[in-house]
């Protein structure tokens, strides 16, 4: 059965004391919604992990530890030491009590492309990244999605398959099992216009055979949640669709009651295999 999880990626928002309030609510807010679906039998309904900016890890890990929200952060270097200026390595990230990280956030991405690097390298990037994440332990929510220009060329099959592939090169297709991928239109990230649900679980179903070609049993159990302006009133729609685990949100991640009725509605969600 795959347990739907919804991560609330901070960005680079808010000072250090209102972080810390921000986190204290959500934790608050999430243990209630765990006891009022325990009472409902639906205990452990599903996970919620928290990215904050990096340089908030120890209060989080303050914070978190003992409870059963997880923590990880938005990036991590593809290297594992050395003089690499200003980046984080995996083995660091584990010292904090990180369980998952995100990899190839599009709002990433975007600072590689003005060097003006072929997709296919950067695709190579997020699959160094990928690597390092699987080898410390970390579970990787690695971001994938097409561009508006993208989509506007019917390319959307074209790109997620090309990373696709690269990370099945990389590590073969039993490891994806230990991945968590979220299908991120980049023209729908902050921009108030998500994906259809019907958008998006075809996106899903396509990645999903996609990766059956090489290991049904990866394929069926891995989870693939949706992200790109997902807020509390288009929740459960988009969450509705079979092949839809979750979300990855980021504005309504700010707000702890938008955040939690998100939370909600994946617990709540419908034909969980
Ligand atoms: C994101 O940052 O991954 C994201 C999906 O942002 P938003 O929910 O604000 O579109």
């Amino acid at each position: 059965m795959r347990k739907p999880l919804v991560a609330g990626n901070w960005k680079m928002n808010n000072p250090i004391e209102s972080s810390k309030i921000l986190l204290e609510n959500i934790l608050h807010q999430a243990e209630l919604l765990e006891s009022m679906l325990a009472k409902d039998g639906k205990a452990s309904a599903l996970d919620i992990a928290i990215f904050p900016p990096s340089v908030y890890l120890k209060e989080t890990q303050e914070i978190l530890t003992g409870s059963s929200l997880h923590w990880g952060t938005q990036n991590v270097s593809a290297y594992d030491e050395g003089a690499y200026t200003g980046e984080i390595s995996a083995s660091m990230l584990q010292g904090f009590g990180c369980d998952y990280v995100l990899i190839g956030h599009s709002e990433r991405r975007c600072i590689y492309e003005t060097l003006e690097l072929d997709q296919f390298v950067l695709d190579k990037i997020v699959a160094q990244k990928y690597e390092m994440a699987t080898s410390h332990g970390l579970t990787p929510i690695i971001c994938i999605g097409e561009t508006e220009e993208d989509y506007a060329k019917g390319k959307t099959e074209e790109v997620i398959a090309r990373l696709l592939d690269v990370l099945i090169e990389s590590k073969g297709s039993k490891a994806l099992a230990q991945t968590v991928f979220a299908y991120e239109p980049v023209w729908a990230i902050g921009t108030g216009k998500s994906a259809t649900p019907e958008w998006a679980q075809d996106v899903h179903s396509f990645m999903r055979e996609r990766i059956a070609k090489h290991d049904a049993t990866t394929a069926e159990s891995l989870r693939i949640i949706y992200g790109g302006s997902v807020n509390a009133n288009n929740a459960a729609a988009i969450f509705s669709k079979p092949d839809v685990d979750g979300g990855l949100i980021g504005g309504a991640s700010l707000d702890v009651d938008k955040f939690i009725q998100i939370c909600f509605a994946a617990a709540l969600k419908p034909n969980k295999i």
